[in-house]
């Protein structure tokens, strides 16, 4: 069983993680879990309760990943584990309509006023696909324009993301995707607005849609700047492209309406997942009912899914929805932004670059000078000084991103005891950091 018979493993971490690594490649389900970016052996979670995970060797640590987002209530909420027994108890999947659909869209529609009509499915990746796909079937163009350091899932036509600053066209990111599915993807600068405005007049009768993160938040949080979101819906429409706004991210978590309710900005379609599941999978793409009426079975654009709408997920993702009161969100503002100010304190006093950038109540940590306006900014971090700064925190019991390029999430259930333990962590961490700049 024990892969080094003569040297046991020095953790149960270490011990699942090489069971893994024979059956799993790079033995885990999702890249960044495997602290590839860190360095060090990826903790296995055993449990989670409030703000608290707890390792499988039975190690403590505040989470400020939050399962990457959904859990905008905490680990265990009763109300979301009741909801999802009882639905669990009635049968797991039906594979014909329930209720449960109905009233988590309702929710949903109810909540984003551009959402007229919303499609369920499993995933944020099938959401922007489908999306992407019934833009090009309204339109019956091809191209997709997106922003470098935007990430909207593993959508082939998706994973590119040029380098230069100017407008090109798109060379994939990975093997497997090829040069003819990436060849309708334009990917441009974030917040550059002369770009967008050269990419439309070169190939604005072209382009089928346009997507963008409504606020970047995987190359860490980069805000858009004052109108920038505007600017591309009115350019989206004076070409007669659509504007898909990719909330998976933000959705019900950057404010009650996502950052809808920040900016105003209605898009033509929008896309969700993350908080709106509840920790399960459930995602949706909607938008404008005219939009959506050309998709299968009321229009000819064919989208389908085994377990969409699956009637666990979506009581879990309506009892999460339901208890995000105004009251969780002016929470997470102020816990989010006095986690932001200790670490920004910490690490100022010990001399480390860095940048603290919030789109609503998300934040990140930029470990350089700032403002990180698009993804040749982000790219500046000093990933070395993360990874110290990363350890440190770990080891002092506070679980962060195991990659500088990603938010921090907080929860409902982050109180002072929380906060106390990540601002006594953070000496110590601050000064890893400063010791590796100084290598
Ligand atoms: C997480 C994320 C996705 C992909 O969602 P998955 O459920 O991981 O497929 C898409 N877009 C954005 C903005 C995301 O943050």
């Amino acid at each position: 069983m024990n892969a080094h018979p003569h040297q046991p493993p020095a953790t149960e971490s270490q011990h699942l993680f090489d069971r893994a690594l024979a059956v799993i490649p790079g033995g885990v389900n999702s890249p960044v879990r495997a602290f590839g970016a860190v360095g060090g052996t990826p903790r296995f979670m055993a449990s989670g309760a409030g703000a608290y995970l707890t390792d499988v060797d039975g190690n403590r640590y505040v989470d400020m990943v939050c399962s990457w987002g959904p859990l905008i209530l905490g680990h265990s909420h009763p109300a979301v584990v009741e909801a999802a027994e009882q639905a669990l108890r009635r049968g797991a999947s039906f594979g014909a309509p329930s209720v449960g659909e109905v009233e988590l869209a309702e929710e949903m529609v109810a909540r984003v006023a551009p959402l007229e009509q919303v499609r369920l499915v499993s995933s944020g990746t099938e959401a922007t696909m489908s999306a992407i796909r019934l833009a090009r079937g309204f339109t019956g163009r091809g191209k997709v324009v997106k922003f470098a350091g935007c990430y909207h899932g593993h959508v082939d036509a998706l994973l590119a993301a040029a380098g230069s600053g100017v407008a090109t066209f798109a060379l994939p990111d990975t093997p497997g995707v090829t040069g003819a599915q990436a060849a309708d993807t334009i990917v441009l600068p974030y917040n550059d607005t002369q770009a967008v405005k050269a990419a439309f007049e070169a190939h604005g009768a072209e382009i089928a849609c346009l997507i963008t993160e409504a606020a970047p938040g995987n190359m860490g949080i980069v805000p858009p700047r004052p109108g920038f979101n505007r600017f591309l819906a009115d350019i989206c429409r004076a070409h007669g492209a659509l504007f898909i706004s990719d909330e998976v991210m933000t959705g019900f978590r950057a404010s009650r309406e996502g950052m809808y309710g920040i900016d105003g900005v209605a898009p033509d379609l929008m896309t969700f997942g993350k908080v709106m599941g509840g920790g399960f999978p459930a995602s949706a793409f909607g938008g404008r009912a005219d939009v959506m009426g050309h998709l299968a079975p009321a229009g000819p654009v064919y989208q389908a899914g085994t377990l969409s709408g699956n009637p666990v997920a979506t009581a879990a993702g309506l009892a999460t929805l339901r208890h995000c009161t105004p009251d969780v969100y002016s929470h997470l503002d102020s816990v989010a932004h006095q986690i932001a100010e200790l670490t920004s304190e910490a690490l100022a006093k010990e001399g480390v670059p860095h940048t603290v950038q919030f789109a609503g109540t998300m934040f990140s940590v930029h470990f350089t000078d700032g403002p990180v306006q698009d993804y040749e900014d982000a790219k500046k971090q000093d990933s070395k000084a993360y990874a110290e700064f990363f350890h440190a925190m770990l080891d002092h019991g506070v679980y962060l991103p195991p990659s500088a390029f990603e938010a921090w999430f907080v929860s409902a259930a982050h109180d002072a005891a929380a906060v106390e333990i990540i601002a006594d962590a953070l000496p110590h961490a601050a000064r890893a950091a400063a010791a590796a700049d100084n290598h």
